[in-house]
């Protein structure tokens, strides 16, 4: 195996035995060929929609592998053993329906069936296999991962009844892209257009998800327990807490987000339920503790999942949906007559369970997307130009394990009184709990959501710039401090690349998978630097 696809690669430069993430040899390698098939399959979907015939199911079915593929989502072999054998059939069949075309890459031409001629072929055809050219190679990663963080936000909208056709068109011509020659500047071009597509993936889902369940709004959330058995939901999607909800209704157990499903707490349609008792525990890596103390199920609709420990108790009490998968843990596949997802054996099994340790107590205030802050422009505007806040500093992503992530909490702390952060994402974690205070009455951590929520802040920063009518967003007294860990945070920072927003720091660390080469283009042109320490940070973005 060969990944270096998140933060936490091995040493900054790749996993080569076993992902730092708890992903196998095994696993990555099928991984590896699971978004070969995806390229073949590309080919003639592409091919196909030129001749008019409908490829919806191949679409999905493209977007729903590489979202598999993310950090942490799956770690079941066997899922991705009958994934790349789907995958197959689906070229198979549709290049079947083609009319006079001739295919000449490998993708679309080789075959195998099984796990042993998997992983074989895997072999072949792995990161490092590919471009002789270390930048070219370098760039095309940029943009798969970019891609798989959009196929990510494309999957949640389209749970909801929202499509663009467009973002599939561009996920499959990336495919493609990659088996071909590129020059440096085409794929600097093709990057650039990644975080474009990202811009328009997370607008659509800001779309579907606001649409559902309404505009976020200030909302106080517990982060204690009641004295009902629970239910913990994880992940970023919000239909399966909808059909939990709906089910879990009147029967005596309360629903607790946790991590990045906490945001849901601020959605008008989701406070309806008077059983959403609130959020459980911290960030996705804090799970193996956190889960041993909940006591009752654990359901986890998207990434972020941690392999269980030998001495884990709760591997019977979790559940995993959509793409997700542990071969420890029930896989959910089961729906209902109305197309909901079937919880009963999670609601059984919950009935049964204590309910949860307390972990701490209070609340955090959450709801700040991009409706809720510029219903409140007026107020924000005047602090600015009253000089109440003098600078906003976003800081969105992921959180992680590593220690080198306190960085993030001191930042915030350090911050001088007249300044605020914006967050969305897991990141916020570092800093959500902490006493910040407010200015005139607007809280000092203002959290617009989840990762792809960071669409927030860049609908705010235009707003802004239009107000104040400022030729270039990077006038604005907003700086860019982000933490990535996985794939959707790429796409993330590309959009923000894309919306022209400069001199964004970027850390813990800078991507393993940028050459040097890469990393000084990404510099010059953008201004893209990594974290050094807080007091050297505060001085350079004038926060001191
Ligand atoms: S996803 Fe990250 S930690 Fe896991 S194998 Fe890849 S680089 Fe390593
Ligand atoms: S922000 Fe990133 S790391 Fe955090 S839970 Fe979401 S996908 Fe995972």
């Amino acid at each position: 195996m060969f990944c270096y696809q998140c933060q936490e690669a091995a040493k900054n430069t790749g996993c080569t035995i076993r992902g730092v993430c708890g992903k196998t040899d095994e696993v990555a390698n099928l991984q590896d060929l699971l978004v070969y098939v995806c390229k073949g399959l590309s080919f003639v979907t592409l091919e196909a929609k030129k001749q008019t015939i409908n490829t919806e199911k191949e679409d999905r079915f493209i977007v729903k592998s590489l979202f598999a593929t993310i950090t942490n989502a799956n770690f079941d072999p066997e899922m991705f053993v009958k994934s790349i054998k789907t995958g197959i059939a689906l070229r198979d069949s549709l290049k079947s329906r083609l009319q006079n075309v001739r295919f000449e890459h490998d993708s679309v031409l080789w075959t195998g069936n099984g796990k042993e001629e998997f992983e074989a072929k895997a072999l072949e055809i792995g990161v490092e296999s590919t471009d002789a050219n270390e930048d070219i190679r370098s760039l095309k990663q940029y943009v798969i991962y970019g891609i798989k963080g959009l196929a990510a936000y494309v999957e949640h909208a389209f749970v909801l009844g929202y499509e663009d056709r467009d973002l599939y068109v561009f996920i499959e011509e990336s495919l493609v892209m990659t088996t071909r020659e590129m020059s440096v500047n085409s794929m600097l071009d093709w990057v650039l257009k990644t975080g474009e597509y990202g811009v328009k993936g997370m607008a659509l889902l800001d779309k579907a998800n606001t649409s559902t369940y309404g505009n976020p709004e200030i909302t106080k959330v517990k982060i204690g327990v009641g004295k009902n058995p629970g239910i913990l939901i994880s992940g970023h999607d919000l239909k399966e807490l909808e059909d939990l909800l709906e089910q879990t209704e009147g029967t005596g157990i309360d629903v607790y987000t946790h991590s990045e499903m906490l945001p849901a707490n601020a959605y008008p349609q989701f406070k309806k339920f008077k059983h959403l008792a609130g959020n459980y525990g911290g960030a996705w890596h804090q799970q193996l503790k956190d889960f041993e103390v909940f006591n009752g199920p654990i359901i986890f609709t998207t990434n972020c999942l941690v392999p269980p420990r030998k001495d884990t108790t709760y591997n019977h009490r979790v559940f995993t949906t959509g793409v997700t998968g542990m071969p420890e843990w029930t896989h959910l596949t089961k729906q209902l007559p109305n197309g909901q997802r079937d919880f009963s054996e999670v609601i059984t099994l919950a009935k049964q369970c204590p309910p949860p340790t307390q972990l701490e107590s209070g609340e955090i205030t959450i709801g700040f997307a991009h409706n809720q802050v510029l219903q409140l422009a007026d107020k924000i505007l005047d602090a600015v130009q009253s000089g109440a806040i003098k600078k906003m500093v976003v800081m969105s992503g992921c959180d992680a394990r590593q220690k080198s992530r306190e960085y993030y909490t001191d930042f915030a702390q350090n911050l001088p009184k007249d300044t605020v952060i914006l967050t969305s994402g897991c990141a916020k974690y570092r800093y959500n709990k902490l006493n910040l205070g407010d200015i005139n009455g607007i809280p000092r951590v203002l959290d617009a959501g989840q990762c792809n929520d960071s669409y927030s802040w860049a609908v705010v920063a235009l707003k802004l710039k239009e107000v104040l009518n400022l030729k270039d967003i990077n006038e604005l007294p907003i700086v860019f401090n982000i933490a990535w860990y996985e794939q959707k945070a790429i796409i993330v920072h590309l959009a923000l690349l894309y919306l022209g927003i400069k001199d964004m720091h970027i850390g813990p660390t800078l991507p393993a998978f940028f050459t040097p080469n890469v990393l000084a283009v990404a510099k010059e042109k953008f201004g893209v630097e990594t974290i050094t320490t807080v007091e050297e940070d505060m001085k350079l973005f004038g926060l001191n």
